[in-house]
This record gives C-alpha cells, sequence and structure tokens, in this order.
C-alpha cells in the first residue's frame, strides 16, 4: 500500500451484530428474485452491506444511553430543545425545523422558496433534492465545475461550484428568476467530493451582489470539513467544529438528512436564519411531518441525533472514517480497478463505464455490475448512473449522466479495515472476467425515484 496514514478504529466494539454468507447458488436466486436490483435483496441475505450510509450508522454507548432519556411528549420536548441548542451552536443558524429525515426537509425548502418557473441552480443534482424541486415548479440547473463528470480527473475539491457558470446563469435569467443556490457538502453523486471554503466564500459574494439565497444541502458537512482541514490551505490547525461553522456562515440556512453525518438511524431538520421563512416551515411542517418540536422524529431520537453530531465532529472520529474509505479505494486504484478519483468521503464509486466496457449505458451497466458484485461475493451496492437519474419530466427521455457508477458505500463506525479487504478482493475478482458481466432491460419501470424499486432481466 502507499504511504498514507491508515489510523485503527478510535473505538471498541461492545456489542455485535452476527452476519451470514449465504452459498453462490442462492445468492443467483436472490438477485433473480429481486429483479438484479440490489435495494429489492432481503438483509437477511447479505454479507457486507454497503448499499448505503443512510441510517446504517452504529451509534455509541452515550447516544444509547440518551435514547433512555427519551421526552415522549407531544410538545415542547426537552430532547428537542437540546437538538435545537447543539445545532445552533454547532450550526450556527438562528432557526431549526426537525423532520423525519432529510427529504422532509428538502419538501418543506422546495414548498416555501420556489416559484414555478424558477431556477434551482446546484453543484449536481441529488435524487430526492431535484425531485422535491422540479415537483415544485424548479427548474434544477447543474453549474458543479465540469472537471466532476470525469470520473478519471484526480484533483482536490471537485464539488466546487463553477462561479462563471453560476454568474452567467443569474445574468441571463435575471436574479429575481433564481429560487435559490443549492450547494452540497460533499457532493454524493460526483464521487462524495468535496466543496472547498474558498468556493463557499465565492458563492456568497456572487450570491450577495444579486440578492439570492444560498442554502446547504448540509447532508455530509462533517466529511467535506475534514477534507478542507486536511487539504485546503490556513486550516491545517483549525478544528472540525470551527470549519463547519465557517462553512455554514457562507449560507441562509439547510436541508440535513440526520441519517448520515448526524450518527443516527432516522431523522433531519431543515435550518434558516430568517424569520419568515421560519413561520412559512413550521406552518407547513404540521402538516408533513408533525409538531415543530418533534418533526416526526421520537424524542429518543432527538437526543441521539444531538448527542451524535457532537460525536461526529471529533477529530479522530472524522478522520478514521474518511480515510477508511480512502483504505478501499486505494486498494482498487493498485489493482488497476477504475474507480472515481480522488476517493471521497463516504463511498467508493467503481466506474461502470470502464469497468464494462462491453456494454452500452442504455444496457444498465451500474445496474448490472452491482448485481454481479452481490453474485459474486454477497457485498450489497448500489447503482448511481443512469437507473438513478431517471427520465426528464418534460421530454420523457432517460438522464443520461456522465457518470455511470456503482456505490460502494462504507456505513459509520459498522466495518473494519479486515471487511474492506475482503470487499476490495471481491471487486478485483470479478473485474478478472468483466466480460461475463450482462447487459440489463427493465421488466418493470416505477415512474418516480424509479432506482429504488424497478425490476430488470438479463438480456
Ligand atoms: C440522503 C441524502 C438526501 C436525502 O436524505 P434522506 O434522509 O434520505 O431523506 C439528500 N441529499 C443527499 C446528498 C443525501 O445523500
Amino acid at each position: 500500500m502507499n504511504k498514507e496514514f491508515y489510523p485503527a478504529e478510535p473505538f471498541r466494539i461492545k456489542s455485535v451484530e452476527t452476519v451470514k454468507m449465504i452459498s453462490r447458488e442462492e445468492r443467483e436466486q436472490v438477485i433473480k428474485d429481486a429483479g438484479y436490483n440490489t435495494f429489492l435483496i432481503d438483509s437477511e441475505d447479505v454479507y457486507i452491506d454497503l448499499l448505503t450510509d443512510s441510517g446504517t450508522n452504529a451509534m455509541s454507548d452515550k447516544q444509547w444511553a440518551g435514547m433512555m432519556i427519551g421526552d415522549e411528549a407531544y410538545a415542547g420536548s426537552k430532547n428537542f430543545k437540546h437538538l435545537e441548542a447543539t445545532v445552533q451552536e454547532l450550526f450556527g443558524f438562528k432557526h431549526i425545523v426537525p423532520t423525519h429525515q432529510g427529504r422532509g426537509a428538502e419538501n418543506l425548502l422546495s414548498q416555501i422558496a420556489i416559484k414555478p418557473g424558477q431556477y434551482v441552480p446546484g453543484n449536481m443534482y441529488f435524487t430526492t433534492t431535484r425531485y422535491h424541486q422540479e415537483r415544485n415548479g424548479g427548474i434544477f440547473v447543474d453549474i458543479i465545475r465540469s472537471e466532476a463528470h470525469d470520473a478519471s480527473i484526480d484533483i482536490p475539491f471537485k464539488g466546487d461550484i463553477d462561479v462563471e457558470k453560476l454568474k452567467n446563469l443569474i445574468e441571463e435569467k435575471g436574479a429575481e428568476n433564481i429560487a435559490y443556490v443549492c450547494l452540497a457538502v460533499t457532493v454524493n453523486l460526483a464521487g462524495g467530493q468535496p466543496v472547498s471554503m474558498k468556493n463557499m466564500r465565492e458563492v456568497r459574494e456572487l450570491t450577495n451582489k444579486y440578492g439570492i439565497s444560498v442554502f446547504y444541502d448540509a447532508t455530509r458537512c462533517v466529511e467535506n470539513a475534514y477534507f478542507i482541514k486536511e487539504q485546503e490551505e490556513g486550516f491545517a490547525d483549525k478544528s472540525i467544529s470551527d470549519i463547519v461553522l465557517e462553512m455554514f456562515s457562507y449560507s441562509d440556512g439547510c436541508t440535513m438528512s440526520g441519517k448520515k453525518d448526524c450518527l443516527v438511524n432516522i431523522g433531519g431538520f431543515l435550518c434558516m436564519n430568517d424569520d419568515d421563512l421560519f413561520n412559512d416551515a413550521k406552518e407547513l411542517v404540521v402538516v408533513y411531518e408533525g409538531m415543530p418540536s418533534y418533526g416526526g422524529m421520537a424524542g429518543r431520537d432527538m437526543e441521539a441525533m444531538a448527542i451524535g453530531l457532537r460525536e461526529s465532529m471529533q477529530f479522530e472520529y472524522i478522520q478514521h472514517r474518511v480515510k477508511q474509505v480512502r483504505y478501499l479505494g486505494q486498494k482498487l486504484i493498485e489493482a488497476g480497478v477504475p474507480i472515481v478519483e480522488p476517493v471521497g468521503g463516504h463511498a467508493v464509486f467503481l466506474d461502470a463505464r470502464r469497468f464494462c466496457p462491453h456494454l452500452s449505458q442504455e444496457q444498465f451497466p451500474a445496474q448490472s455490475l452491482a448485481a454481479n458484485l452481490y453474485v459474486e461475493s454477497g457485498v450489497r451496492s448500489m447503482e448511481r448512473g443512469i437507473v438513478s437519474a431517471g427520465r426528464d419530466r418534460k421530454t420523457g427521455k432517460n438522464h443520461a449522466p456522465k457518470l455511470e457508477t456503482v456505490r460502494l458505500t462504507i456505513p459509520r463506525r459498522v466495518y473494519t479495515y479486515s471487511h474492506m479487504d475482503l470487499v476490495a478482493d471481491a471487486v478485483i475478482k470479478l473485474y478478472k472476467h468483466k466480460e461475463d458481466i450482462k447487459g440489463l432491460k427493465f421488466v418493470y419501470e416505477p415512474k418516480q425515484l424509479r432506482f429504488f424499486t424497478a425490476r430488470f432481466e438479463e438480456i
């Protein structure tokens, strides 16, 4: 391996869950029954589950203790007070509206901040985020730097917004026709690529000039902060929480999926500084989520989230987190397996275009690669390519993203380096007989967010 320092797990294991490996014949039957969609495989039939880092976090003993002091009153729960104070302190926003998960916050924000026909520029799309923007009449425009669409360009801060693209869009459409800028830290579908502090500052300066708001998709803000500390000049000596606070100081609010960096299994929230917008959000949250003091979460879940958010800012935790992902990526790179570079914060993305050059994008190479990896090894991953991108709402044509990837997403505090070794060996083995991977075709295609429940068969 290269000279990179890989720290040992900064925790010891107090409770374990046994996993089992079923036979290859059984796995072949399972994937057929699941319509070649890894979302439709039973968890019991999975050996190592890298489907997602969402809600798959292992909680700490302190968080479990927090679960016992859940205040399940319908209104005014003390756990909400704790969560609110924690978010205000760590993120620096004035208001917080709890939601059942990230998309609940996206739904609220899209409804209150987008007028039909307005543009919503963002650094690459995310599935649920774009869905809610478009459902509310918004027009998503991708303004990420162009390099982000090329899996093989290894540069830092590949998630940055192209400020020139943003400026041109504002001048062309007029500031009044921009709902807000949606800035994701990190950029999930670009490969977990971070955004630099410099870029956040520049986006703030530009939008201030035009009076346009900026809302962050804060889902992996702590991972983003680690990259800034590690790679951006002037931040090496700053604490993770100082960096997070500065990041958010260049925004007007954020949506948060608590299922990622908050180190819990469920939950989310919406933040903002504006009092009127907060009022609008509170009026809507009771329709979709629950009272403004729980928003779809149990009191105990809010307590675990408040504790988890603080734990996530510990340097030892986040360093190990990002390095463990890098360890897996580095092993694959050294074996010549094509992946999205540089390795991002939460996952290693296999580049299915180069992995399966014998398949066209219409044959769903990433979908098939994920299915084949499961059969090979019992490792579950996820397609992030043409199937996830869905169809254009107007023309009905497939969005054809440049990045056609399989995501190996690492849950937080769940697996060890040995598990990463096993996953790397499985991928490398599959790569050696990649020609056996066949294309797929739809047998069932849902109208919305099709990747979750679509079914396929081999061509
Ligand atoms: C997971 C995720 C969301 C949506 O959050 P949920 O909690 O799954 O509803 C939004 N944006 C990004 C970048 C995500 O990864």
